[in-house]
C-alpha cells in the first residue's frame, strides 16, 4: 500500500521473531492462549477506565466486552477480535516492534540455552508467538483517541503501519488476523479451537465466541402449494376457506440440510472464586492456577486456599503455592516489592501490582482477591491508601500461613504427622508425601525472611521452620519435634551456625553436648545468622548458640573449684593473648576431647557471621 509507513523491528525483537519462526517447537497451540490473554488484558483496561468515565465505553456493540474468533477456511485466515482498549498508531509502533521489554533479551537468552517456549507469556513477549503458526499477520486496531490503523508484518525484519481505509470499522478494539502457514491448517478446524479454548482459556472473565457453521435439518414444503400455517390457524378465520376445501389436507414436507452460522460461546464466564469451593474440582483449581500464574508447566500447585472473608471488610480470595520458585525469586527480593496477587473490586480487575496486599516475604504466592468493600470509582492511588487494605492484608497472611502449615500437616513424611493421617485414604497420603520438603526446598528462605520481617507472625512462621540436627539422621525436623525430644532439665534450644553440616559435625563445640546426648540444630544457610538475631525464643524456650559464651547444660558443679585452681594459668594465657583481640580466657566445661576453643562473646558476632560479613554472601 502506498500510504504504508515502514519500520524496522528493534534488534532483540527481530532475533526473537527469528527464533520463533524457525522453532521446531511442537506445541504451537500456545499462540491462541497468548492472543486471548492479550484480548482479555485489553478488555480489563477499558473496563477499568469505564469505572470513572462511563462515556468511554461508547454505545451499541462497543459496550459489549467480548472476544470473537472467526475462521476463513478459503483464505486460511484465523482472526481474533476484542472490544478492548485498542491501540493508537503510536501504541502499535511501540508495543509491537520498536520497544524491547526487559523480558525480550531474557527470553532470547533462555531460548538459546534450550528454554521452554511455553513460558513465553511470562517474559511479556507472548504476542510474537503468532509466528509459530502464521507467516503473515495483520493487526487492525481502533483506540478511542485515534483513527483505525493496520499493523502488518511477514516477520522479515520490518513491519508496516497504515491508516485503515478499507476494512470494516471496528468501533473500538483490536482484530488480529493470522494468515496461517500450510502446516498450521489444523487451526482452521472449529473443533480444534474449541478444544484449545477449553484447555487454556477457560478462566478468561469475558465471553469468548467462535463463529461456527452448522448443518441443520429444516422441513420445507415439498410442493408449490402455500404453507400449512393458514390451514392450522383456520379455526378462528373465515368460514369460506373450510367450506371451499372440505377435507383436511395434510401438507407434504421434506427435510433438507441447510447451513447456518452463529456465535457459540466457548467458556463459562462465572468466575471460579465466586463459586462454592465444595463444587470446584481439583482439576479446575489446577487449571485456574496455570491461567492466572501464566505457569503452563502442567505441574500442580503445592497448595491452595479458597475462602470468603466476612465482617467489616468483605472479600473472596484464592491463594496458590506454586510448584516451583522462579529462578530470580531471591535475586530480585531486595529491589522488587511486587506481589503476585490480582486485585478485583466487585468482579472488575483493578491491578496485579498492588504491593499492599501481601508482605514481601510472601510475594511468591499467586492468586487473587476480589473485594466488595473497596470503592470502585476511585483512582488506583486512592485505592492503595484505603484503610480496608490493612485488614485484607492481615487476613491474607493468616490464611497463607495456614495453607502452608496444612502442606506439612497432610504430609505423611513430616515429623509428627503420622497420628493425624491415620484415618486418611492411602492414595491421598501418597500424593501428599514429601510435599512439605518440596515446599521447604523451594520457599524455605521466604519463611526465614518472614521471621526476620514480620514480628507479629514470628511464632507462626517459626513453626514452619525445618532444619537438620545432630539427631535428625539426615532428615529435616521442626522446632516442635526438637522440643518433644528435649532432655529432662534442658531449658534452652541449642544450635550452631556454619557453612555446612559436615563442617559443623567436626566442631569441638559439639563434643560435650553430643556426649551428654543433647540435640543441637545445624543452621547452615547464610540467612540463618540474621534469622537467629530475630528468633530469640520459641514456646518459652530460649535459643542458645553453643559457640557463644554462657552455655548452660544444666546443673554444673566443680566449675568453681576448677576456676580457683587454674587461676594462675588463665591469667597467664590472658596476658599472653592480650594483643590478639582476645577479650577473656576462661575455664569451661563445654569441651570433652579438645583442650581449648575460641568462643564468641554473648553479644558479638559468631565466627560464621564474621565470615559472612567478610564475603558479603547475602
Ligand atoms: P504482554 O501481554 O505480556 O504485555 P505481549 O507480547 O503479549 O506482551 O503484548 C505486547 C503488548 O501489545 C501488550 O502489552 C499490549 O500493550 C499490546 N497488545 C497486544 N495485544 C493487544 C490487544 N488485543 N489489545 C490492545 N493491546 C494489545
Ligand atoms: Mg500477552
Amino acid at each position: 500500500r502506498s500510504s504504508a509507513e515502514k519500520f524496522e523491528f528493534q534488534a532483540e525483537v527481530s532475533r526473537l521473531m527469528d527464533i520463533i519462526i524457525n522453532s521446531l517447537y511442537s506445541n504451537k497451540d500456545i499462540f491462541l492462549r497468548e492472543l486471548i490473554s492479550n484480548a482479555s488484558d485489553a478488555l480489563d483496561k477499558i473496563r477499568f477506565l469505564a469505572l470513572t468515565d462511563k462515556e468511554i465505553l461508547g454505545e451499541g456493540d462497543n459496550t459489549k466486552l467480548e472476544i470473537m474468533i472467526k475462521l476463513d477456511k478459503e483464505k486460511k485466515i484465523l482472526s481474533i477480535r476484542d472490544r478492548g482498549i485498542g491501540m493508537t498508531k503510536e501504541d502499535l509502533i511501540k508495543n509491537l516492534g520498536t520497544i524491547a521489554k526487559s523480558g525480550t533479551s531474557a527470553f532470547v537468552e533462555k531460548m538459546q540455552t534450550g528454554g521452554d517456549l511455553n513460558l513465553i507469556g511470562q517474559f511479556g513477549v507472548g504476542f510474537y508467538s503468532v509466528y509459530l503458526v502464521a507467516d503473515y499477520v495483520e493487526v487492525v486496531s481502533k483506540h478511542n483517541d485515534d483513527k483505525q490503523y493496520v499493523w502488518e508484518s511477514k516477520a522479515d525484519g520490518s513491519f508496516a503501519i497504515s491508516e485503515d481505509t478499507w476494512n470494516e470499522p471496528l468501533g473500538r478494539g483490536t482484530e488480529i488476523r493470522l494468515h496461517l502457514r500450510d502446516e498450521a491448517k489444523e487451526y482452521l478446524e472449529e473443533d480444534k479451537l474449541k478444544e484449545l479454548v477449553k484447555k487454556y482459556s477457560e478462566f478468561i472473565n469475558f465471553p469468548i465466541y467462535l463463529w461456527v457453521t452448522k448443518e441443520v435439518d429444516v422441513e420445507v414444503p415439498s410442493d408449490e402449494e402455500e404453507s400449512t400455517d393458514e390451514e392450522e390457524s383456520s379455526e378462528t378465520t373465515s368460514e369460506e376457506e373450510t367450506e371451499e376445501d372440505g377435507t383436511e389436507k395434510k401438507p407434504k414436507t421434506k427435510t433438507v440440510k441447510e447451513t447456518t452460522s452463529e456465535w457459540e460461546v466457548l467458556n463459562n464466564v462465572k468466575a471460579i472464586w465466586l463459586r462454592n469451593p465444595k463444587e470446584v474440582t481439583e482439576e479446575e483449581y489446577t487449571k485456574f492456577y496455570h491461567s492466572i500464574a501464566k505457569d503452563f508447566s502442567e505441574e500442580k500447585p503445592l497448595a491452595w486456599s479458597h475462602f470468603t472473608a466476612e465482617g467489616d471488610v468483605e472479600f473472596k480470595a484464592v491463594l496458590f503455592v506454586p510448584p516451583k520458585a522462579p529462578q530470580d525469586l531471591y535475586e530480585s527480593y531486595y529491589n522488587s516489592n511486587k506481589s503476585n496477587l490480582k486485585l478485583y473490586v466487585r468482579r472488575v480487575f483493578i491491578s496485579d501490582e498492588f504491593d499492599e496486599l501481601l508482605p514481601k516475604y510472601l510475594s511468591f504466592l499467586k492468586g487473587l482477591v476480589d473485594s466488595d468493600t473497596l470503592p470502585l470509582n476511585v483512582s488506583r492511588e486512592m485505592l492503595q491508601q484505603h484503610s480496608s487494605l490493612k485488614t485484607i492484608k492481615k487476613k491474607l497472611i493468616r490464611k497463607a500461613l495456614d495453607m502452608i502449615r496444612r502442606i506439612a500437616d497432610e504430609d505423611p513424611d513430616e515429623p509428627g504427622s503420622k497420628e493425624k493421617s491415620d484415618s486418611k485414604e492411602v492414595s491421598e497420603d501418597d500424593e501428599k508425601k514429601g510435599q512439605y520438603t518440596k515446599f521447604w526446598n523451594e520457599f524455605g528462605k521466604s519463611i526465614k525472611l518472614g521471621i526476620i520481617e514480620d514480628a507479629h507472625n514470628r511464632n507462626r512462621l517459626a513453626k514452619l521452620l525445618r532444619f537438620e540436627t545432630t539427631q535428625s539422621e539426615g532428615k529435616l525436623t521442626s522446632l516442635d519435634q526438637y522440643i518433644s525430644r528435649m532432655k529432662a532439665g534442658q531449658k534452652d534450644i541449642f544450635y550452631i551456625t556454619g557453612t555446612s553440616k559436615e563442617q559443623l559435625e567436626k566442631s569441638p563445640f559439639l563434643e560435650r553436648l553430643i556426649k551428654k546426648n543433647f540435640e543441637v540444630i545445624f543452621f547452615t544457610d547464610p540467612v540463618d545468622e540474621y534469622l537467629m538475631q530475630y528468633l530469640m525464643d520459641y514456646e518459652d524456650k530460649k535459643f542458645q548458640n553453643i559457640s557463644k559464651e554462657g552455655l548452660k547444660l544444666g546443673k554444673e558443679t566443680k566449675l568453681k573449684d576448677l576456676k580457683e585452681s587454674f587461676k594462675e594459668l588463665t591469667k597467664w594465657w590472658k596476658d599472653a593473648l592480650a594483643s590478639e583481640n582476645v577479650d577473656d580466657v576462661k575455664i569451661s566445661n563445654r569441651l570433652e576431647n579438645s583442650p581449648c576453643v575460641v568462643v564468641t562473646s554473648k553479644y558479638g558476632w559468631s565466627a560464621n557471621m564474621e565470615k559472612i560479613m567478610q564475603s558479603q554472601t547475602l
